[in-house]
């Protein structure tokens, strides 16, 4: 396992985060799961993949605070002396509102996590990862969504922004670096069955839009793992800048 590459994953202990963390060990890579407060989850991820004859650690770090993923990373670099991928997963929605309801308060907080830590981490990414700077190359892939083509009216307009410029800064740091050795893709997940809906005030979004989603069903965090996997994988090593709907038809 010594030489195996390492992987990093924002908001690792649950949902999305978590299925990327344990598929990701299960191809080989040693893994760094990222949590913001939920020890408890991050732990059960990292034991799970330690049970399976994996390498894991956790690494608490709020992706919303510009000095935590500085520690995240420089936790990363003293455990496993290097970082070969990057999933941007971490992110937040928050209670259904419309634009004319929303506070400052609310959209910089969306922004700030969803956006700004995302470009703090891609960056910190690319220092250890980009031929530029010594790295051996990489990949990083962005978790954006399908709110930022379909806009979330009526829900959050803000999340749908922040993650159209999820998608900007794919396109625009994939050909930034892409004659560095590293690739930078994303994903636009749909309706996925995990808690960040609850967490949004609708426990039953995933089951209530369901007749909305042309495959009549709410896809699994495994489902979306997969995708990811694909594209830290040497598989996609002429794919970069590429963003790929795992949205069953929606
Ligand atoms: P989830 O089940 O709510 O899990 C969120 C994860 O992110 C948890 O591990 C959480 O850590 C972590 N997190 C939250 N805020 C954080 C912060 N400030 N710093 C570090 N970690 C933080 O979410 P999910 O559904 O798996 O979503 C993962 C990603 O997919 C998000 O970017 C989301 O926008 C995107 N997405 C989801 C769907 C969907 O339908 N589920 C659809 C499209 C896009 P703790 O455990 O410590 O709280």
């Amino acid at each position: 396992m010594i030489d195996a590459p390492v992987l990093l994953v924002t908001g690792g202990s649950r949902g999305i985060g978590a299925a990327v963390s344990i598929l990701a060990a299960r191809r080989g890579w040693r893994v760094a799961v990222n949590y913001a407060l939920n020890r408890a989850a991050a732990d059960k991820v990292v034991a799970g993949i330690a049970a399976s004859g994996g390498e894991a650690i956790a690494v608490q770090a709020d992706v919303g605070k510009a000095e935590e993923i500085v520690s995240m990373f420089a936790a990363v670099d003293r455990h496993f002396g290097r970082l070969d991928g990057l999933v941007n997963n971490a992110g937040i929605v928050d209670l259904p509102q419309r634009v004319d309801e929303m506070s400052a308060e609310r959209i910089e907080r969306m922004m700030r996590i969803n956006v700004t830590g995302s470009i703090l981490c891609a960056g910190e990414g690319i220092r250890r990862m980009s031929t530029r700077h010594g790295g051996k190359g990489g990949a990083i892939v962005n978790i954006s969504s399908m709110a930022a083509k379909l806009g979330a009216p009526a829900q959050y307009v803000d999340y749908a922004a922040s993650k159209a410029a999820i998608d900007a800064l794919t396109i625009g740091l994939a050909r930034e670096v892409a004659a560095e050795g590293v690739r930078v893709n994303a994903i636009r997940p749909g309706i996925i069955d995990t808690d960040i809906h609850a967490s949004g005030g609708l426990p039953d979004r995933a089951r209530e839009m369901t007749p909305s989603i042309p495959m009549k069903r709410p896809g699994s965090a495994e489902e979306v793992a997969d995708a990811i996997l694909y594209l830290l994988s040497p598989q996609a090593s002429y794919v970069t800048g590429a963003i790929l709907d795992v949205s069953g038809g929606r």
